[in-house]
């Protein structure tokens, strides 16, 4: 048969933004994942599931149209039913429709953790990227300021046995309650409106829409009249210092070392008291690992009862960046290594014996059959079993161990070994 060059399908490329892991970067993403779900469990955080898929609304009236996420970064489209879908740019909406369509009212305070994939049509660079990945917890129908500090316990522990705390730093603001944050707003619009020559275009955009984000701009030119504006302090209400208070004490008698940091804003009208950020240095640009904050009104806002709430999301790939000792998979307690073709059978059973008994074991019954045990003592095991026949033609292990831990020989006997031998 000739075979026709231009009928060659073309190898599809990954959409851009996304990427595939293997081996070193995989193993930092699911040392990750693995230590989060140990300290949830720690913390009494109850796994959830929300879908990838939510009807648009979710995000658009919980996260609200001005936002940057809303408004240049969903991935949305109208679905074979002609329902206008979205792939979730964050968890906390989905887990707060969750909450009103399943009436877990029920259970409050509910004490959540999940992980999985989440999608924005961002500009990909080191550490931002379409599909992304975050760990997130959440505290539903709690008031209590002992909520958000235990979040910001457990999220410390976490970095601390991730090993990436050092570098990392917890800063902390309080938006106060309603009545703080809007006198504040307004006291910020008046001097944003005394400066506007000396705003960035997006600044000037956001002053009448979401004015507090104009603090947090990263934009230089915005950064003079940012730093001067006035402070939330002026503005707290008593019970609204109390609150912040509370959280602080809370840090601080769980030795959570904590910075304020009054330029810190979460935009959107349902942001009530603390907001926080867990930053670092060592990721240039994408210096953020994990963000969060109290959002008192966002469950009302989606139409369900009036329900306080707190949480927080990291990002898997820009915690995995920072992990220094990736764990080695390659890495085999003991190696059984097959010195005669005619035993890899054997070998296979011995390596099935093996791993049941709980050894991380791995086999070698290929390549050049002298360097084959050469092979193992490179990969430095704990142990080698080497398998090869005996001079009167019958089969037994030899076993080579560094340590006492390992019951090999024991282990070992679950097999026949004569019905081996060379007949
Ligand atoms: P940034 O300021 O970096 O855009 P954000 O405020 O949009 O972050 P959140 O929505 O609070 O971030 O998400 C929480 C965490 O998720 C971030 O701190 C970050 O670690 C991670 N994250 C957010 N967007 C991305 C992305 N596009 N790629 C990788 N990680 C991301
Ligand atoms: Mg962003």
């Amino acid at each position: 048969m000739s075979k026709d060059k231009s009928a060659r399908i073309p190898t599809p490329q990954a959409v851009r933004g996304t990427q595939d892991m293997l081996g070193d970067f995989a193993d930092r993403f699911a040392y990750v994942v693995e230590t989060f779900e140990r300290v949830r469990r720690l913390y009494g955080f109850k796994r959830i599931e929300v879908p990838v898929i939510e009807p648009t609304a979710v995000f658009a009236r919980s996260l609200g149209e001005t936002t940057d996420v809303v408004s240049k970064e969903m991935y949305s489209f109208e679905d074979r039913g002609g329902e206008s879908i979205t792939l979730r740019p964050e968890f906390t909406a989905g887990i707060a429709r969750a909450y009103i369509t399943n009436g877990w009212q029920q259970f409050a305070p509910l004490k959540v953790a999940t992980h999985g994939p989440l999608f924005r049509y961002e500009r990909p660079q080191k550490g931002r990227y379409r599909q992304f990945h975050q760990l997130d917890a959440e505290v539903l129908g709690s008031d209590s300021p002992l909520a958000d500090a235990e979040l910001l316990v457990f999220a410390d522990q976490l970095l601390k046995e991730l090993g990436i705390s050092e570098g990392v730093t917890l800063t902390l603001n309080t938006l106060g309650d309603a009545a703080s944050r809007d006198a504040w707003r307004a006291a910020l619009v008046g001097h944003f409106e005394a400066h506007r020559g000396d705003l960035s275009e997006d600044s000037l955009a956001r002053l009448d829409k979401n004015p507090l984000r104009i603090l947090d701009s990263k934009d230089p030119k915005d950064r003079p009249v940012a730093d001067s504006a006035p402070d939330i302090d002026a503005y707290l209400t008593g019970e609204a210092q109390d609150f912040f208070g509370a959280v602080t004490a809370g840090l601080d008698v769980a030795g959570v070392a904590w910075e304020r940091n009054a330029r810190l804003v979460r935009g959107l009208d349902y942001y009530r008291h603390t907001a926080f950020e867990f930053v670092t240095d060592r990721l240039g640009a994408q210096g953020t690992v994990i963000g969060g904050g109290r959002y008192d009104g966002l469950i009302e806002t989606l139409g369900g009862p009036p329900t306080a709430a707190v949480g927080w999301a990291g990002g898997i790939e820009r915690l995995a960046m920072l992990i220094d000792e990736p764990s080695s998979p390659d890495r085999a307690d003991f190696i059984v290594v097959v010195e005669d073709d005619q035993l890899e059978m054997v070998g296979f059973e011995a390596l099935s014996v093996l791993r049941r008994a709980g050894v991380k074991a791995d086999l070698i019954a290929s390549g050049s059959i002298k360097k084959r045990f050469d092979r193992a003592v490179k990969r430095s095991p704990d142990g080698i079993v080497t398998l090869g026949f005996n001079d009167n033609g019958t089969v037994s292990p030899r076993i080579r161990s560094a340590s006492e831990l390992y019951q090999i020989e024991e282990i070992l006997k679950a097999i026949d070994w004569r019905a081996w031998d060379r007949s």
